[in-house]
């Protein structure tokens, strides 16, 4: 019978390690995969088996409650700005500290650690703190992109179990085994840096050609005037709010599903609120992983300008056309780097578009 963490496609050697723990578990585990692993998915279906009396069914009303984001016992802790803040990490110990309601454990589950250290010491022993010795029942799961340093003495307190990217070829060979045609297929995985879920909303939506042309499009219509960048911006903006429309339509026939099974099975019907805080968590990661998707077909296309500038330096422009792509490809990086921790993407793309038009 195929279990909760066969869902996770391609991560067969993570999920055997999971699977390994879940009987007799540690106090806290680090899940570390580059962009593009869903290392939510990941922590989620772990948080599963872990709850799951059958070592994560995948079918059973506690899976059920956990995938969906909405198990009482299992907590994902917020964080306001980018990166996080000790009052944050404090409400994560506090959390730590709570009795299970249920039969399994409490678990914690804090998103992108790496960000604790970005200068500020006081977060990451605020965590450290939280490791210690927590209470027999309480289990963390931590993620992070990468271990930088500072963050040995966290990472030495947990087992580290490491996810890996997708290939494009993986997810078009899950999309197409879900019946998605193969067009379609490639497009949405060429689009979605190896995360499936992410491959999964875009197979279904129609304007996708539209949003990459419009990406594309982008350092031909740029000019040095401040109203016509910002026309692109909204343009953009509007991109992505469209974007968003077929992971909503998604969430709410999710939703649905589960109001029928809650009420097939005569069960508690989940409260509308927590069900809406869990999709606007996966509605913020969308417009992020959004974002970054349009910033690597940017890049693509200031490559494309070196090389034909380095290919024919004597011919028109050559030189400082050269020049200027690499200045943009560098801008567009720092934008990258930027889109993480930053709170205002208007602001954060108009700077981007200001640079690349007096690049
Ligand atoms: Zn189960």
């Amino acid at each position: 019978m195929p279990d909760v963490l066969d869902r996770l496609v391609g991560q067969a050697s993570a999920a055997e390690q999971v699977r390994h723990h879940v009987r007799r578990p540690v106090h806290a585990y680090l899940l570390v995969g580059p962009p593009g692993v869903d290392l939510h998915e990941a922590a989620t279906a772990m948080a599963a088996a872990l709850q799951c009396p059958d070592a994560g069914c995948g079918t059973c009303e506690t899976c059920r409650r956990v995938l969906e984001g909405v198990d009482a016992d299992v907590t994902v802790i917020e964080r306001a700005g980018t990166t996080w803040r000790v009052d944050e990490l404090r409400e994560a110990e506090r959390v730590a500290r709570r009795r299970p309601l249920g039969a399994g454990y409490q678990i914690v589950i804090i998103e992108d650690i790496e960000l604790s250290v970005a200068g500020a010491a006081a977060t990451a022993a605020t965590l450290l703190k939280s490791l210690e010795e927590p209470p027999e029942r309480t289990i963390f799961l931590l993620t992070a992109r990468d271990l930088p340093a500072g963050l040995e003495t966290i990472v030495s307190r947990c087992v580290v179990i490491r996810w890996r990217a997708l290939s494009p070829d993986s997810l078009v060979g899950a999309l197409e085994a879900e019946g998605a045609d193969p067009a379609a297929a490639q497009a949405a995985a060429a689009a979605a840096n190896g995360d499936l879920r992410r491959a999964r909303v875009l197979v279904r939506d129609p304007a996708l050609a539209e949003r990459l042309a419009g990406w594309r499009g982008i350092p031909s219509r740029l000019s040095g005037e401040l109203s016509a960048v910002m026309g692109l911006v909204d343009e953009i903006e509007r991109g992505l709010d469209a974007a968003m429309a077929p992971l909503v339509a998604w969430q709410s026939a999710e939703t649905a599903r589960r109001r029928e099974d809650e009420k097939a099975v005569g069960a508690r019907a989940t409260p509308r609120r927590e069900i809406e805080a869990s999709q606007r968590r996966e509605q913020r990661r969308f417009r992020v992983e959004e974002i970054a998707w349009g910033l690597r077909v940017l890049s693509e296309v200031y490559r494309d300008r070196l090389v034909e500038a380095l290919e024919d330096p004597a011919g028109p422009r050559g030189t400082s056309r050269a020049r200027s792509s690499l200045v943009a490809l560098e801008l567009i990086a720092e934008t990258h780097r930027r889109l993480a921790t930053s709170m205002d993407e208007v602001l954060m793309l108009s700077d981007l578009l200001i640079g690349l038009a007096s690049a």
